[in-house]
């Protein structure tokens, strides 16, 4: 058996087309486009990337955004007076605080302080509640990009048996609260999980969201079951990434960047599973998708325009 590849890129730009459709929308409407702004505080070079891909995926859906770049330096009151200047700025639809923040700021802090109307990430407690009773305002971007592939995938999740692997709250709390209101029975793993591959093999839908390489073998997987894998890990051993990607690993690009992005699933699963996404180019595109469709939530529910993204 040979799982079927689930590409996030496809149903990414499915889901830009439909955001640029309803921004045109608001823009004939004479009003201004939804707009998104950035706060990325330091130099790591990985976050850094994430929020410029945010911001030009943003402006080629035709919103306005731009990123505050902070040095690493800035406290978190300064980190504050930022985000609280952003939560009073009319202009200003959704606010994306980009994590992690250096060491000595309270992320919690700072994230608490973000506005729950333009919380587009979905952190603000009070969002992350209305989630867990079912009636989100905005849903965490890569726990509902994954939704956004199964259902554009038709792969059925009512009645399923799905077992999430990471209990974080930006992704496995709130993935398994998406999949519970679904209608799928959820199953959350951890760090604490005797005989994690045994629960795993239960699994009609495996979600990875751990942070370990390579983690997750066959032997966590029943035959054709889907698996999600969310990690994002950076492999600089070449004994390590050889391990883990056997002929998939491509050399080329490890001389290049002296290192190999790799998930928390073993490429050989594919193996096993029915359905699985690639890493890179499975998950990773759908989260930026989510969170343009949030801002675009948050420009109607802040501009009392209400309907469907
Ligand atoms: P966290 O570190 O916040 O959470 C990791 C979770 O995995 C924890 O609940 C932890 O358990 C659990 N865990 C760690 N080791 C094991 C183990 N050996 N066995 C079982 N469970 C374990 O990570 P995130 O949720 O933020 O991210 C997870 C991965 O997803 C990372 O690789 C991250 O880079 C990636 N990611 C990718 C995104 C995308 O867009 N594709 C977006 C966000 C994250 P415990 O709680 O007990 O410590």
């Amino acid at each position: 058996m040979s799982a079927k590849l689930l590409f996030g890129k496809p149903i990414q730009e499915a889901l830009l087309e439909e955001v640029a459709a309803s921004a045109r929308t608001i823009i004939e409407a004479g009003q201004r486009p939804p707009h998104l702004t950035a706060v990325l505080v330091g130099g790591d070079p990985a976050s850094a990337i994430y929020v410029r891909t945010k911001t030009n995926k943003s402006r080629e859906v035709g919103f306005g955004s731009e990123a505050i770049i902070l040095p690493q330096e800035t406290t978190t009151k300064e980190v504050l007076s930022t985000v609280t200047r952003l939560n009073e700025d009319d202009a200003v639809d959704g606010i994306l605080v980009q994590l992690p923040l250096p060491e000595h700021c309270d992320t919690k802090t700072v994230l608490d302080a973000v506005d729950p109307a333009k919380d587009v990430d979905c952190f603000h407690p009070h969002n992350t509640g209305l989630l867990v009773q079912g009636r989100p305002r905005f849903a965490p971007a890569t726990p509902a990009g994954i939704i956004e592939l199964l259902e554009r995938s038709d792969i059925e999740i009512a009645g399923k048996h799905a077992v999430i692997i990471g209990r974080s709250d930006i992704v496995g709390k709130p993935m398994a609260m998406l999949l519970l209101h679904r209608h799928a029975t959820v199953t959350i793993c951890h760090s604490r999980t005797p005989d994690l591959a045994a629960v795993c093999r239960g699994a009609d839908i495996l979600v990875a969201a751990v942070g370990v390489p390579g983690m997750v073998t066959k032997e966590f997987v029943k035959p054709g079951a889907v698996v999600i894998d969310v990690g994002i890990n950076r492999v600089a051993d070449r004994d390590q990434a050889a391990d883990i990607l056997g002929d998939s690993a491509d050399w080329e690009r490890f001389e290049e960047r002296g290192y190999l992005v790799v998930g928390d699933v073993r490429p050989d699963v594919a193996e096993a599973a029915g359905a699985m996404t690639p890493v890179p180019r499975g998950v990773g595109p759908l989260t930026i998708g989510m969170v343009l469709v949030n801002t675009l939530a948050a420009a109607r529910e802040r501009r009392g325009v209400g309907g469907e993204s």
